[in-house]
């Protein structure tokens, strides 16, 4: 089995779809081994979105990500990272597929709703960041 990180973001979160997200999440059949509600400082959101740090977007990113709470979550199924990125759909909402968490939650390109790993070594990297050892089940 295999696993993939994820954010609901400070624009989900504050738009009150924590619960319809995670319903989404479990309906899809991943089972959640780690999770918290939490606040990136600026530095967290910094480091965590570092490879970004060159597009153009990266200032409002970092700004909007340490904006307010988000859930963290550890996320398990068979082909977690490649399946996650199916549920949520693409980054600006009004290309993502019907019934996508971002076409449904997703206010914009920039505050989408959720983050997915891009790859199970990076889905790592980021389970690590976030949580610690005993953390996670
Ligand atoms: P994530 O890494 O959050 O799962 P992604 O892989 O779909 O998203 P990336 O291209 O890696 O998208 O961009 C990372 C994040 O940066 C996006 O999720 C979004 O919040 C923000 N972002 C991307 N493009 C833009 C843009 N044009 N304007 C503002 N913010 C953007």
């Amino acid at each position: 089995n295999n696993i993939t990180f994820t954010m609901i973001k400070p624009d989900a979160v504050a738009d009150g779809h924590i619960g319809a997200i995670l319903n989404k999440i479990s309906e899809a059949g991943f089972r959640i081994s780690a999770m918290k509600l939490t606040q990136l400082t600026v530095d967290d959101a910094k480091k965590f979105y570092e490879i970004h740090s060159e597009r153009p977007f990266y200032g409002e990113l970092v700004t909007f990500m340490s904006s307010g709470p988000i859930v963290a979550a550890v996320l398990e199924k068979e082909n977690a990272v490649a399946d996650f990125r199916t549920l949520i759909g693409a980054t600006n909402p009004a290309e993502a597929e019907e019934g996508t968490i971002r076409k449904m939650f997703a206010r914009s390109v920039g505050e989408n709703a959720v983050h997915g790993s891009d790859s199970d070594e990076n889905a790592l990297i980021e389970a690590r960041f976030h949580f610690s050892g005993r953390e996670i089940f």
